[in-house]
């Protein structure tokens, strides 16, 4: 079965990647995890988007 990712900011999915360890989102991915859950973004631009609806800092890590 394929875990796909879904970027919070323009809804593009892309399949989740596999480690030793567990299953992460795509290592070109930004995320981050608050209070709301976590949020998923493909690109730096999709990260603005994601913080202009939630209304939240941009400010993530790259990792
Ligand atoms: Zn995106």
């Amino acid at each position: 079965m394929a875990i796909v990712c879904i970027c919070d900011g323009c809804g593009k999915q892309e399949p989740a990647e596999h480690w030793p360890g567990g299953i992460f989102k795509p290592s070109h991915w930004f995320g981050r995890k608050d209070d709301d859950g976590e949020q998923l973004a493909c690109s730096r631009e999709c990260i603005e988007k994601v913080a202009a609806k939630s209304g939240k800092t941009a400010l993530v890590l790259p990792i």
